[in-house]
């Protein structure tokens, strides 16, 4: 069954969606941490589609409210009144740190950073963004001119004028060997030369995520960005945090991922397991912000009963059993669990990140070279033993670690057994 429709994706989807394994899979349910495919096989899933599956597969809470709205009305139009979307905005907004703060929701993490542009470009009155490299921001025509990552960005042109700062991988390239000192002077410096050479200050926003998602999980130091604050709002330069995958307490030491960032943004975007699997997503922005914008502006399907009721249970949901904390938690045996593997293993370059969002970047020894042959056999091996994670990185070479915040300690414990198997020298 699954062969067939294999061939059949092959020949109606395009050929660059990816699809992982020599055998891809086909999911059909979920329970809690686990997955099943079409023939009945379990997985723990440990890449929660995507870091989609916040709260854990088919939780009964989120189902419940899912299906009760459905039964009621399934779509209206945000020309109308829409409580739940109201009732999650006003989650969002007492959450977000940003003060007077509203909520714009679309349906997608591209179509919540498009926003955030059009907001800081239109606020701004300049079409000139700093971004980072080695980031994913989106696969629109304009997220893709501040993606720094050259596997997602086919074309580089869009109405933005887009300066860069270094970022990814600390294991190779300008960053490589820095201190956390040496790296946040470096940004610092950069920051300046791109303010005094190439933008004259005239800058609507800096776009970043507080850990690169798609880039392989690297991360500055703490309180790098909020350096870099203190160096932009003096000239009115807006801060975009792009939480797709940070957000929600994932990094188990905030809610958001910017709190250990030392910054105050002006913009939060959102996504994925915003509504632990429904098309949800959105900006955050400053209400003055946010209503800078003075003309029509409408998306038919952010936000709509069915995706803001699933939101609205998943948020209560994490609170009620503080999953942030969880995250911390659980992240810490996660970790303790890949560090020792990965002392076994000198193919591992670099074990990173914070709380349930950690990544294993694979290396060839002494060199540092990427070995994205390394990263694709682990992925294939905790494949085998029940495991599904997932993979990133400008070259394909680090695993990507990030299951529901809901994940317990015994399934924790099951999948460190299968990294201890699939990484313990045996790479
Ligand atoms: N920003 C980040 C940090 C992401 O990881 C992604 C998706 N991988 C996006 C934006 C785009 O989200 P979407 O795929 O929902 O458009």
């Amino acid at each position: 069954m699954t062969d067939d429709l294999l061939q059949r994706h092959r020949a109606v989807l395009p050929s660059w969606i990816s699809l992982y394994y020599e055998e891809p899979i086909e999911i059909v349910r979920g329970e809690g941490r686990y997955v099943f495919d079409a023939h009945g096989r379990r997985y723990l899933d440990f890449f929660g589609g995507i870091l989609t599956t916040m709260v854990g597969h088919a939780v009964p809470e989120v189902v419940e409210a899912v299906s009760q709205q459905a039964s009621r009305i399934i779509h209206s139009s945000t020309l109308y009144l829409i409580e739940p979307m109201v009732e999650l905005a006003e989650r969002l907004t007492e959450r977000s740190g940003i003060p007077n703060a509203k909520v714009f929701f679309t349906t997608s993490g591209t179509e919540a950073n498009d926003a955030a542009l059009l907001l800081a470009t239109t606020f701004r009155r300049s079409n000139q963004v700093i971004a980072i490299k080695n980031s994913y921001h989106g696969r629109s025509f304009t997220q893709i001119s501040v993606t720094g990552n050259r596997s997602w960005s086919p074309s580089s042109y869009s109405g933005l004028s887009v300066s860069w700062l270094q970022g990814g991988s600390r294991l190779r390239g300008p960053l490589a060997g820095l201190s956390d000192a040496d790296y946040l002077a470096r940004g610092k410096a950069d920051l300046e030369d791109v303010l005094m050479t190439t933008t004259s200050g005239d800058v609507a926003a800096i776009i970043a995520e507080p850990i690169q998602g798609v880039g392989g999980f690297c991360l500055p130091p703490d309180g790098y960005f909020g350096e870099l604050q203190r160096i932009l709002a003096p000239h009115g330069i807006l801060y975009i945090s792009d939480e797709v995958q940070t957000g929600f307490g994932r990094t188990g030491e905030g809610f958001w991922g910017y709190e250990s960032q030392g910054v105050t943004p002006d913009m939060i975007t959102f996504a994925k397991g915003v509504g632990n699997g429904m098309a949800l997503a959105g900006v955050i922005a400053r209400g003055e912000i946010m209503d800078s914008l003075g003309t029509n502006s409408i998306s038919t399907f952010g936000g709509s009963p069915v995706a803001a009721s699933a939101g609205v249970a998943t948020f209560d949901y994490l609170i009620k059993h503080n999953l942030q904390e969880n995250a911390r938690i659980r992240g810490a045996q996660l970790r303790r669990g890949l560090e020792e593997a990965a002392s076994h293993n000198p193919t591992i370059g670099e074990v990173r990140g914070k709380g349930l969002m950690l990544g294993v970047e694979f290396v060839e020894g002494d060199s540092k070279a990427p070995a994205p042959d390394l990263a694709n056999q682990a992925l294939e091996r905790a494949k085998s033993a029940g495991l599904l994670i997932g993979k990133g990185g400008l070259s394909g070479n680090v695993l990507r670690i990030a299951p529901p915040l809901s994940v317990t300690e015994e399934e924790m414990t099951e999948a460190v057994a299968i990294f201890q198997q699939v990484l313990g020298g045996q790479c």
